[in-house]
């Protein structure tokens, strides 16, 4: 799977769906939103699992994942801003559903949802839309055969 560079970017769908991002979190975070205040996310590679469906689609949502310095908005916002963690690669499937790519990720070994709600406030099947991938070579490889 290749690295996130502004070309990757250019190249992003604009139709609505779901996308994985890849995320590196080079060192534990105390989470500040107020529902996880002081859990803490320990360093590692993340999944998360996202749906985007307005103008602009995914290739619209992907970026501003990738953007340091947005406003927080998404729970996941936490991870990708600032420099704290980044989104070193990304799975989009246009006309997908983030659910679906959740539940196929929680097969992969060593994937777990470390933050119970982190992500799916709207969503009544996940745990959470947010991964750890404990095998994070495990984890890259499955992505790579969902593409
Ligand atoms: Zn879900």
């Amino acid at each position: 799977m290749p690295k996130i560079t502004d070309q990757t970017l250019r190249l992003l769908p604009k139709a609505a769906g779901a996308y994985v991002l890849v995320i590196d979190l080079p060192g534990d975070i105390a989470l500040q939103n107020k529902r996880f205040a002081g859990t803490v996310l320990h360093k590692g590679i993340y999944l998360y699992c996202g749906s985007a469906k307005g103008p602009g689609g995914i290739a619209a949502r992907v970026k501003r994942h990738c953007r340091a310095d947005k406003k927080p908005h998404w729970h996941v916002d936490e991870l990708t801003s600032n420099g704290v963690g980044q989104v070193v690669s990304v799975l989009v499937v246009p006309g997908g559903n983030e659910c679906d790519l959740r539940t196929s990720l929680s097969t992969v070994p060593g994937v777990e949802a470390p933050v119970h709600g982190f992500g799916s406030s709207d969503c009544k099947c996940c745990p959470a839309h947010l991964l750890q991938a404990g095998n994070p070579d495990a984890a890259i490889v499955y992505l790579a055969s969902m593409s």
